[in-house]
């Protein structure tokens, strides 16, 4: 059954040749390089346990590349042959190099191993973080990332790369793209992977990667993550998502928006808590609960499907039709130019998931009054009561947990709360990016006390709201009232939530 969930979800993403994705994994043994190429050390110990595989998706081919099709001291045939892209995986570290090297029989070789991605495209498979770590070098084609416990995993002929030197990265970020980048001549498209490790006797040298990474690789092929995908709506998508192999991180889903045979991915955080995961899974962190993506409101009907590290989660026939969403409130200026992609930045805004389709909103955003420029950057603060506002200097805005879920603002970095500021409208729901002649706007219901009108939650009800009230949990408060708010701000923030309950 899990074989079949895998095969499935690889066949589904159309990564992998049928070839590939019928076979089983094999590896030949640690130390047996391809006859004529050297002398392997034949060596068990897993020097890297609980790393994560160096590259996102299975299959991949371990193999040597000098020494394989392609390669200039291999059997013929092109890089793409098919035997680059079988079982079983074959050690290279301590290939025969020049590189000095203290662990391999000859003193000198290869210093790691060289894997190929599911197919023999490139910037296709990306490479990602082994573990949660720090980026300690990136040159023209490589990235270095040091784990906490010193151990160094470096990455070679990446293209794309997506990090900078002090970066940190969470284990199974994204890297860069798996290619043939080699300074000047191409080489083939394959990641050569070192670890590098302080061994006793030697200081820091090159250890054999061999071992670590069929370690890693089963744990990315043979326990693929569980979970399901809920439900797709206009107010919101559902789901949870649980990564066996890895059951204290919260998995990275893949949501995956398809129409008219073309798809959309964009990737979400599996760690929105919900009750019934507690019990089910002994982890509460692992639901997922974005807003649906406004740039989908056109009327089409996308089908919706989630993976996790390939694998697909239950939910067959999920599909998400929204019409254009009706607009409320008033435009607030991000400016234009850089400056308002670097402000959209800083809230984390996304075209994607923040702004409707702007044909299909024209009329709507001609039609809105501006009120203040927007702030520049999100400045969160919290009362003595757990209570949060976003800050605008000289008025707060409350907002509960999801909607600050739902705005991708960190209830953790919340400043100190001043009793001084006056209280303002609730934040909306969620964000709405706009665009009017090269001018970015987020749309804002009515701002100050007293300017108020009923139910003004920025967006009409008609199901740009991103379901908060349903999720399952009764971890979260919605923003209680204090005592010298104005009534009047809590009864609509109840109206708001009848309208939604009763639908
Ligand atoms: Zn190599």
């Amino acid at each position: 059954m899990k074989r079949a969930l895998f095969l499935g979800s690889l066949l589904a993403t159309g990564l992998v040749p049928a070839t590939a994705a019928a076979q089983a994994f094999t590896y030949d043994p640690v130390g047996q390089l391809v006859s004529g190429s050297g002398t392997g050390r034949e060596d068990q110990q897993v020097y890297a346990p609980g790393m994560r595989f160096p590259i996102e998706n299975g299959p991949a081919f371990a193999n040597s590349q000098v020494y394989g099709h392609g390669g200039y001291l291999g059997p013929g045939g092109g890089q793409c042959d098919e035997g680059n892209y079988s079982y079983p995986w074959q050690d290279n570290y301590c290939e025969t190099r020049q590189w000095d090297m203290p662990l391999c029989p000859a003193g000198n070789g290869h210093q790691g191993q060289d894997i190929r991605p599911g197919t023999c495209d490139d910037n296709t498979h990306w490479g990602v973080a082994t573990t949660d770590g720090v980026i300690t070098n990136v040159g023209s084609y490589s990235v270095y990332l040091t784990a906490d416990d010193g151990t160094r995993y470096d990455f070679l002929h990446m293209s794309n790369v997506q990090v900078s030197v002090g970066q940190e990265v969470k284990r199974g970020d994204r890297l860069g793209y798996v290619s043939n980048e080699f300074g000047g001549t191409a080489t083939t498209i394959h990641l050569h992977f070192n670890i590098r490790q302080s061994v006793q006797g030697l200081g820091s040298v090159y250890v054999p990667p061999y071992t670590s990474l069929i370690s890693a690789y089963q744990k990315l092929i043979d326990a693929p993550a569980t979970g399901a995908l809920e439900s797709a709506a206009c107010g919101g998508i559902r789901g949870w998502a649980f990564d066996p192999s890895d059951p204290e991180v919260s998995p990275t889903v893949t949501l995956r928006f398809g129409v008219d045979g073309t798809a959309e991915e964009q990737t979400v955080l599996a760690d929105s808590p919900r009750d019934d995961l507690c019990e089910n899974l002994g982890f509460c962190d692992r639901g997922f609960t974005p807003g649906a993506p406004l740039s989908l409101f056109d009327g089409r009907s996308y089908s919706v499907q989630a993976f996790v590290d390939g694998a697909q989660l239950d939910g067959d026939d999920v599909t998400l039709a929204c019409e254009a969403p009706e607009l409320e409130g008033v435009l607030r200026s991000l400016g234009s130019g850089d400056a308002a992609e670097d402000a959209a930045g800083a809230w984390r805004l996304s075209r994607f998931w923040d702004a409707p389709p702007a044909g299909e909103v024209e009329d709507q955003v001609a039609s809105l009054s501006e009120g203040e420029d927007w702030p520049q950057t999100p400045s969160l603060v919290q009362d003595d009561l757990g209570n949060l506002y976003l800050d605008e200097g000289d008025l707060l805005r409350p907002l509960d947990l999801a909607t600050a879920r739902a705005w991708r603002l960190e209830p953790a970095m919340a400043g100190t709360f001043n009793p001084e500021v006056p209280i303002g409208a609730p934040l909306p729901l969620r964000p709405v990016l706009l665009e009017k002649d090269g001018e970015l706007f987020v749309l804002d219901k009515p701002l100050r006390a007293g300017t108020g009108s009923g139910g003004a939650n920025g967006v009409d009800d008609d199901g740009v709201d991103p379901g908060t009230i349903d999720d399952g949990c009764s971890c979260r408060t919605a923003a209680a009232p204090r005592s010298n708010a104005p009534a009047w701000l809590w009864v609509l923030g109840l109206v708001g939530l009848a309208r939604r309950r009763r639908r």
